[in-house]
């Protein structure tokens, strides 16, 4: 296969173009000195394990430059086919892809599609960037000796817009119903129109399903009629398409599947063959046809959203992102640590201090992280009654050495963590401060409640009370910045369907990412050097 080798050396050509990218776009001459580093032998020798070496078929292109130009487009936040067009047309392009003036595309769009397929196939994203910490590890001025070894890890997230379209579920059914009949069309050659005759669902032959059963959406007794004559057409069209026994072609199976996962989460159909929607939501509801992962999610209380939520953990002393994770957006945050930890495992990242949201509190990681006697950094849970009109949990003295709590008033009772603890309910009848502990009925006393983590949330409790605690717990500050800039790389809406293809484009960004800082440390230090040698 051939490697691919580009000139070390700027041309006077690639000399002057580098000295017009110092204010703007300036990764791309990052990128054009140190190609040679970031893919050297053994990183190339690693991305040519995607092809298999047979020796069949037509000679791919260079696995190395192919990499670069995913970067490049993930730098750009451009579509394939622009990529393709920018090998052209584009004298930054050229410089970094080692060929300026060239006058075709070095590849093709269905190239690019297809490397892209075969590194996520193999996990290579998830090496671009472990590469990205091995290149700042190796460069002088990046000053990693004098990093700490165990490392001061923050984990955070975003929530990522789905790129498929969200609709109801008589939208949901019309839709898979029009997919399937558009299979239909090319497995056994019938037109549309026909089709939809034959297989009893008229419906699909307007613009739109809703345009078909045309009723007042604000009756709802019409709305159930509408469901069920659409229901009964969808039933048609299954029958048909198990008269031909085309029900289990690969195209159509999809569809089929989609159409089974609307009804069983959505219909409620009776013996009778009446149709009805479910009261409530389906707990892991699908709300796409285009997009089948993609689920509700909440960024607070009153505010929704569908698709995804994107997950970092950066060491917050270099500054790097060291690992990624991506969720479907109706799943609890602590489900990404499993991710998260698996990468960092694979660095041999030792974590000294974890800085979380509390919503990853629960996680395997913090667990982890606290037995191999790592410090968590995490805001504590205010407790209850939090708009000031009664004590909080914090207002009681709890001894976790004794294991004993002690109200206002000093009277102590013993706990367990995980539990409530009642108060005895003479003593808070007969308490003058009662009006400001408790609304309970009279004869009953005062709870607490002791969670499993007790000993921790004591303990941050403790450092939000020093302003040393508080200027440790603002450390996680920097995890923030680097979402945000990833959120101003990649906009809010993802850019492909599906967990898998959104990951890699997430790990693409934090590898980009951790360039641009890699790079920045080197301004930085060339910067001092020239300020110094000025000064003598
Ligand atoms: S009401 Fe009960 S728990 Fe509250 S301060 Fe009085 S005695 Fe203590």
């Amino acid at each position: 296969m051939k490697r691919w080798n580009p000139r070390r050396e700027p041309s006077k050509k690639e000399q002057l173009l580098l000295k017009r990218l110092k204010r703007t776009r300036k990764l791309f001459s990052f990128l054009r000195l140190h190609r040679h580093e970031i893919f050297d032998d053994r990183f190339q020798r690693e991305l040519e394990q995607i092809y298999r070496q047979t020796g069949a078929g037509s000679e791919p292109n260079p696995p190395a430059m192919m990499c670069m130009v995913l970067l490049l487009q993930g730098y750009m936040g451009i579509s394939d086919a622009e990529a393709v067009e920018m090998t052209v047309v584009d004298a930054r392009w050229q410089m970094v892809l080692d060929c300026l003036q060239a006058e075709e595309p070095l590849f093709s769009q269905g190239a690019l599609q297809a490397f892209r397929e075969r590194l996520i196939a193999m996990d290579m994203d998830r090496r671009l960037l472990e590469r990205t910490r091995e290149i700042a590890k190796r460069t002088e001025e990046f000053d990693w000796k004098k990093l700490p070894k165990r490392l001061s890890i923050a984990i955070d997230s975003r929530p990522l817009l789905g790129a498929g379209k969200v609709e109801d579920t008589y939208n949901l059914l019309g839709h898979a119903a029009r997919k399937i009949v558009e299979c239909a069309t090319r497995l056994t050659g019938c037109s549309y129109k026909q089709i939809c005759m034959e297989a009893g669902i008229t419906l699909l032959q307007y613009k739109s399903i809703k345009a078909g059963l045309d009723i007042n959406w604000n009756d709802p007794e019409q709305k159930d009629e509408a469901l069920e004559r659409l229901v009964r057409q969808v039933i048609s069209l299954h029958e048909w398409l198990e008269r031909l026994q085309i029900a289990d072609e690969e195209p159509l199976r999809p569809y089929i599947k989609a159409v089974a996962q609307v009804q069983q989460q959505d219909l409620e159909i009776g013996t009778d063959g009446t149709v009805k929607l479910k009261r409530g939501v389906a707990a892991d509801r699908r709300v796409s046809i285009e997009d089948e992962q993609m689920r509700h999610g909440r960024k607070s209380k009153s505010k929704r959203f569908e698709g995804y939520k994107e997950h970092i953990a950066a060491d917050l002393d270099s500054g790097l992102i060291v690992a990624c994770g991506l969720t479907a957006a109706n799943r609890p945050e602590d489900e990404a640590t499993e991710q998260l930890a698996e990468d960092m495992k694979r660095q041999n990242i030792r974590i000294a201090e974890l800085s979380v949201d509390r919503a990853y509190i629960n996680s395997e990681l913090v667990q982890s992280v606290r037995e191999a006697r790592g410090e968590i950094l995490c805001k504590p849970w205010s407790g209850r009654n939090n708009r000031g009109e009664y004590f909080v949990k914090r207002d009681f003295n709890i001894d976790m050495r004794s294991k004993t709590i002690t109200c206002p008033a000093g009277h102590a009772e013993y706990f367990e963590p995980g539990q409530a603890v009642e108060f005895d309910a003479e003593d808070c009848s007969a308490c003058r401060l009662r009006g400001q502990c408790t609304h309970s009925a009279s004869g009953r006393g005062r709870t607490v409640q002791i969670s499993q983590d007790e000993r921790l949330q004591h303990r941050l409790r403790k450092l939000q009370k020093t302003r040393d605690g508080r200027e440790r717990l603002r450390k996680r500050t920097g995890i923030e910045h680097r979402l945000s800039h990833i959120a101003a790389r990649k906009g809010p809406k993802a850019r492909y369907k599906g967990i898998r293809k959104n990951l890699f484009d997430l790990r693409r960004a934090a590898a980009i990412q951790n360039f641009e800082t890699i790079h920045r440390s080197i301004l930085a230090k060339n910067a001092t050097y020239d300020k110094k040698a000025k000064a003598a």
